[in-house]
């Protein structure tokens, strides 16, 4: 690796800027506990004297924090003390709890400066938690998810993640293919020896295990994605068949307008509903139909937009009425396969005829009038998202673009070995093809050699200071 773990001691507020109860300055390193002492006495009638020097490791002192240059006192804290290894970053670790002012926190942290500590650049610690061995690459990531985390799902998919499924799943694969690419090399390296490398016809007999596992993992991204960022899912219909009435219904409130008159809502409205555990983005547009008025054009023109971008349509047909040619229309252009129909204003006579027509997606009958049967729409949605994803428990989740595009190439790196085995092509190919996809593998959990400065600056540098 090109990056090396320092010790000296690093310092800043972990906690947001702003007023609260309690705000905590972190100080981490060799000399944390030296750093400490300087401005920190028990009792408050002497000054400061080293005293934290011998105190036992995971304990908790209160105090005041003095300046050192005036004597001036500058709060009464608790201070938590404890000692490598057994800390975050695995270096001795100190932190301040002191009264959640701004200033407060300010002289607390000019006070570790004054002693010898540096400031921390943004996501230091949990990087220092990744040098140290601590914590490998998918969990410091999935350290600043969580942090980062405003979904219940995303906040679960964090954890996951931080408990380390991503990891466990990556490294079996990558222990796997070591094994294989240990055998081809050998096969390479003692041809004379006799040792025979696995021939083609073996080599094309294990590929696809590892080929299946691989390409499992990498389609999990796309349930990564929709829970981390939402499932985009549209309202669609023509005009007046109740999309903003089934809009507010499932958000439960009244947020989009709701006239008898077509054509009232001329822009996108987006809210967020949680169903099965996968976030969904609610899209209520414009009615697709055309129009002479601009405005209502170009609301027109974004639900079409939407529509061709979305993961989910909820297209609403008016059951009061027969089909519409816009209907029928709207019928060809939604996406079948993440399409669910709903036949709305049941309260009403019955009218839509086109059974055949209708019979060939998840059909959902209800009123968002009076609501009846919106709970059977949750459950054809939650049903449709489970089919798609596989579902959410016993998986590892791949939620990082990162880790998706080594993923990617891996996955690619791994066909191309399976041809190469399937050409009866010399193992030099295949060994080569199948170190691409160690390397990527490796790269995903931080023990590539060429992860570079670069690389985990990118990573880190996203962190705020203090994490
Ligand atoms: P949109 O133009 O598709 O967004 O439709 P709206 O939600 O604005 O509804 C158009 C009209 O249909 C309004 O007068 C609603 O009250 C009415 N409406 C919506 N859903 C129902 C329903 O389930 N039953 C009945 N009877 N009327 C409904």
């Amino acid at each position: 690796m090109t990056h090396s773990l320092s010790h000296d001691t690093i310092c800043a507020i972990a906690t947001p800027l702003g007023v609260g109860g309690i705000g905590v300055v972190r100080l981490s390193g060799s000399d944390a506990m030296a750093i400490a002492g300087k401005f920190f006495t028990s009792r408050r009638d002497s000054a400061p004297a080293g005293e934290l020097r011998q105190a036992a490791g995971h304990t908790v002192h209160h105090g005041w924090v003095i300046d050192p240059s005036t004597a001036e006192c500058i709060d009464e804290v608790l201070l938590t003390l404890m000692r490598a290894p057994r800390t975050y970053t695995r270096d001795d670790v100190v932190e301040i709890s002191g009264h959640g002012g701004p200033r407060v926190l300010a002289k607390i942290l000019e006070a570790c400066l004054a002693a010898g500590a540096r400031l921390a650049e943004p996501g230091e610690f949990t990087k220092r938690a990744f040098l140290s061995g601590r914590l490998d690459l998918t969990q410091a990531e999935a350290v600043m998810a969580l942090i980062h985390a405003e979904s219940e799902a995303a906040h679960r998919l964090a954890l996951r993640q931080l408990q380390g499924d991503v990891a466990a799943a990556v490294r079996a694969l990558r222990e796997e293919l070591l094994a294989l690419l240990a055998e081809c090399e050998a096969g390479l390296d003692f041809v004379e020896q006799g040792i025979a490398s696995p021939s083609a016809k073996q080599l094309r007999a294990r590929l696809p295990h590892i080929q299946a596992r691989l390409t499992t993992l990498l389609d999990s991204a796309q349930t990564g994605a929709w829970l981390r960022d939402g499932v985009q899912t549209v309202i669609a219909g023509r005009p007046n068949v109740g999309k903003s009435s089934l809009f507010n219904i499932l958000v439960q409130k009244n947020r989009a307008i709701v006239t008898p008159y077509p054509g009232t809502t001329r822009d996108v409205l987006e809210e967020t509903i949680t169903v099965d555990g996968f976030p969904l983005r609610l899209l209520d547009m414009a009615g697709l139909r055309d129009s002479p008025d601009p405005i209502e054009q170009e609301g027109i023109a974004r639900a079409g937009r939407a529509l061709d971008e979305a993961d989910l349509v909820l297209l609403v047909l008016d059951g009061s009425e027969p089909l519409r040619e816009e209907d029928r229309t709207l019928l060809g252009r939604v996406p079948a396969d993440r399409t669910i129909v709903i036949i709305n204003k049941i309260d009403l006579a019955p009218s839509v005829d086109d059974a055949a027509l209708l019979a060939q997606r998840p059909t959902v009958r209800l009123s968002a009038l009076r609501n009846i049967g919106c709970d059977k729409l949750k459950t054809s949605i939650g049903r449709l998202l489970t089919e798609k994803t596989g579902g959410l428990t016993g998986r590892a989740i791949i939620s990082s673009s990162r880790h998706r595009q080594a993923l990617t190439i891996a996955v690619e790196s791994i066909d191309r070995a399976a041809s190469a085995a399937d050409s009866e092509l010399s193992a030099e190919f295949i060994a080569a093809d199948l170190n691409e996809a160690v390397r990527q593998l490796g790269s995903i959990l931080g023990v590539d050699g060429s992860l570079t400065e670069e690389i985990l600056s990118s990573i880190f540098n996203k962190f705020c200071i203090g994490k």
